[in-house]
């Protein structure tokens, strides 16, 4: 009885926050609605470097252009990024599969170099990063 009352008094009013909670999912819903359909279709890429494991770039795709060197594991590989795309220009690694695999243009898709640990990925600027390479 007494733990009863005490909870009704310190309470505050429910619909206020069914209300807040109402207008939230609402807004929620419009920005979905308006800017789902879109970001999915022209989706800004996001380039996303890791080296021997670590993170070293994690870039827009498009102020990302140029030539970028990586270095480890004693291999050394030059990506270019040009026009939307990204591809292995060189690699010194044995199997040169990180070259013949490009190049990538689309979210989810990567270069790999085993023998120097470097993944590139591509993913869509609205998602996270789905794979983590650790
Ligand atoms: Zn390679």
């Amino acid at each position: 009885m007494k733990s009863n009352s005490s909870t009704v008094k310190t309470r505050p009013t429910p619909w206020d926050a069914l209300v807040f909670a109402a207008v939230a999912a609402l807004a929620v819903l419009t920005a979905l609605v308006f800017y789902g359909p879109k970001a999915r279709t022209n989706a800004p890429l996001t380039c996303v470097v890791s080296v021997g494991g670590e993170v070293m770039d994690h870039v827009p795709l498009a102020s990302f252009a140029g030539e970028h060197t990586y270095s480890h594991n004693g291999y050394t590989l030059t990506v270019r990024v040009s026009g939307g795309q990204v591809e292995v220009l060189h690699s010194d690694c044995p199997g040169q599969d990180c070259v013949h695999s490009g190049p990538i243009s689309r979210a989810g898709q990567s270069l790999v170099c085993l023998p120097a640990q470097v993944v590139i990925h591509l993913e869509s600027g609205t998602d996270g990063p789905d794979v983590i390479v650790g």
